[in-house]
C-alpha cells in the first residue's frame, strides 16, 4: 500500500470525497482507515461529519432495539449465540411482550423499532413474526419504521413480512470477501446465500441495512475498503458496523488488535463509509460503546446518525450475549434514561430527531434493484 496520507495529499482526498460520493479509490479508503490519532485523523473525521450534516443535519435518529430470542441454527465462529455454545441461555420472548415493548418504543417517540434474534427458519416462526409485525403496524402510525434483523430467510418469508408491514431489514454481510467469509464460518454457511438475501430484500422494497465487523484475525484495511465499496454495489441504505469483541466460548476467541485499536478502526470505518456513501444512515453501535463509554459519541462525531437504545428487558438482555462485556444495564432502558442519552447527544452539538423515522435519503433517491 502507498504512503501515509498527510498534508496537501490528504486535503485533496478529503475535498474530493466531500464534493461527491463514490469518489475515493480502494487505496485511498484503506489509507484513511489506517490514520492514527492526530491532526490528520481529526481532519478526516471533520470532513465526514460535514457530509453527514449536509445530508441529514445534526440529527440523531433513535431505533429501539428488542433482542427477541437467542435460539440460532447457525454456528458462526465468532458469535456467542452460535448453536454449538451450550453455555448460553436460550430464550424466546413471548409475542405479546414483544408487541408491548415495540409500542412502548413508539410511544416514547423513537422513530423505529428493530426486532433482532438468532436465526430461526420454520413455517411456524415465519407466521408468528408475520402476525407480530401486523399487530405492531396496526398499533403505530405508518411513518414509524418496523425493522427486522432475523437472519437469512427465503424470499417468500421476506415477502410475507414486508407485506405485513416491515419497512427495513438489517443483515450484515460480515465481510465482502467470500474467501474470508469461509474462515469465519463453517462450510455449511455460504457467503453467496447471504449476498442473495441482500439482493432479494432490496428487490422486495425493504430499506436495506448491512455491515461488517472490524478487527477480525486476517482482516486488512484493504479488505475493509472493499467492504465499503460493496455497500455501494449492493445498494445498501443503512450501515451498522462494530468492532469484533471476542467471546471465550467461540473458536475465534482473540483479535489481533487491542481494544483501543479496534475502537480507533471502528470509528475510522464510520468516517470512511460516510465519506464514500454520503446519503446512507450509519449507526453508532453498542459494540463501540462496549469498548469505551464514549465510543458511540466518537462515532457520531465521525459521521454516524443513528443510535440503537436497548429496550430488551433486563432478564433477557443478560442472556443475549453475541459478545461479552455488552453494556447490560445501560443508560437507555427507560424514559428517565432517555433524557440522559439526549443530554449526551446535545453535549456534542447534535439533537435527537424525536418521532421521525429518518428514512435514508439514499433509499428515497435510489430504488434500483441491487445487482
Ligand atoms: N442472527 C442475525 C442477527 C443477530 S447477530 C444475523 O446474524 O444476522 C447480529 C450481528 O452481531 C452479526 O451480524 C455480527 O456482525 C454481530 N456479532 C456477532 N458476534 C459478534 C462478536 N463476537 N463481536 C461483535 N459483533 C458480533
Ligand atoms: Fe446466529 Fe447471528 Fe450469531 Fe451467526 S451471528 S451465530 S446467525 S446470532
Amino acid at each position: 500500500m502507498g504512503n501515509a496520507l498527510t498534508g496537501s495529499a490528504l486535503d485533496e482526498v478529503l475535498a474530493r470525497a466531500q464534493a461527491a460520493p463514490f469518489s475515493l479509490s480502494r487505496d485511498e479508503l484503506a489509507a484513511l482507515l489506517r490514520l492514527r490519532p492526530g491532526p490528520e485523523r481529526e481532519a478526516f473525521h471533520a470532513a465526514a461529519r460535514a457530509v453527514r450534516d449536509r445530508v441529514s443535519g445534526p440529527n440523531v435518529y433513535l431505533r429501539g432495539l428488542l433482542e427477541i430470542g437467542t435460539r440460532c441454527r447457525k454456528d458462526c465462529l465468532y458469535c456467542g449465540l452460535r448453536r454449538s455454545n451450550s453455555h448460553t441461555v436460550r430464550y424466546e420472548m413471548a409475542p405479546p411482550e414483544i408487541v408491548r415493548l415495540a409500542v412502548r418504543v413508539y410511544e416514547l417517540r423513537l422513530g423505529s423499532v428493530v426486532l433482532q434474534s438468532g436465526e430461526v427458519q420454520s413455517a411456524k416462526h415465519t407466521a408468528v413474526v408475520e402476525e407480530m409485525v401486523r399487530r405492531i403496524r396496526s398499533l403505530t402510525s405508518p411513518d414509524f419504521a418496523i425493522v427486522l434483523s432475523l437472519g437469512e430467510q427465503s424470499e417468500e418469508t421476506y415477502a410475507r413480512w414486508r407485506a405485513a408491514g416491515a419497512d427495513r431489514y438489517l443483515l450484515r454481510i460480515e465481510t465482502s470477501s467470500a474467501a474470508f467469509y469461509r474462515t469465519l464460518h463453517p462450510a455449511t454457511h455460504r457467503w453467496e446465500v447471504r449476498k442473495n438475501c441482500l439482493s432479494t430484500l432490496k428487490r422486495l422494497g425493504y430499506q436495506l441495512g448491512t455491515g461488517v465487523m472490524m478487527g477480525l484475525p486476517g482482516q486488512t484495511a484493504e479488505m475493509l475498503a472493499d467492504d465499503i465499496i460493496f455497500y455501494r454495489r449492493i445498494h445498501a441504505d443503512m450501515i451498522g458496523m462494530g468492532p469484533f469483541l471476542p467471546h471465550d466460548e467461540t473458536p475465534i476467541r482473540e483479535s489481533p488488535l487491542t481494544e483501543a485499536e479496534r475502537l480507533e478502526l471502528g470509528v475510522n470505518m464510520v468516517a470512511a463509509t460516510r465519506l464514500y456513501l454520503h446519503t446512507c444512515n450509519i449507526a453508532a453501535t453498542t459494540a463501540l460503546q462496549a469498548l469505551s463509554p464514549q465510543g458511540r459519541e466518537q462515532a457520531l462525531l465521525a459521521g454516524a446518525n443513528v443510535l440503537m437504545p436497548n429496550f430488551t428487558d433486563d432478564a433477557h438482555r443478560r442472556a443475549y450475549q453475541l459478545y461479552p462485556g455488552k453494556p447490560i444495564v445501560d443508560e437507555v432502558s427507560g424514559e428517565e434514561p432517555l433524557s440522559a442519552l439526549e443530554a449526551s447527544i446535545r453535549s456534542i452539538g447534535m439533537s435527537v430527531a424525536w418521532g421521525l423515522p429518518g428514512t435514508p435519503p439514499h433509499y428515497l433517491a435510489d430504488r434500483d434493484p441491487a445487482e
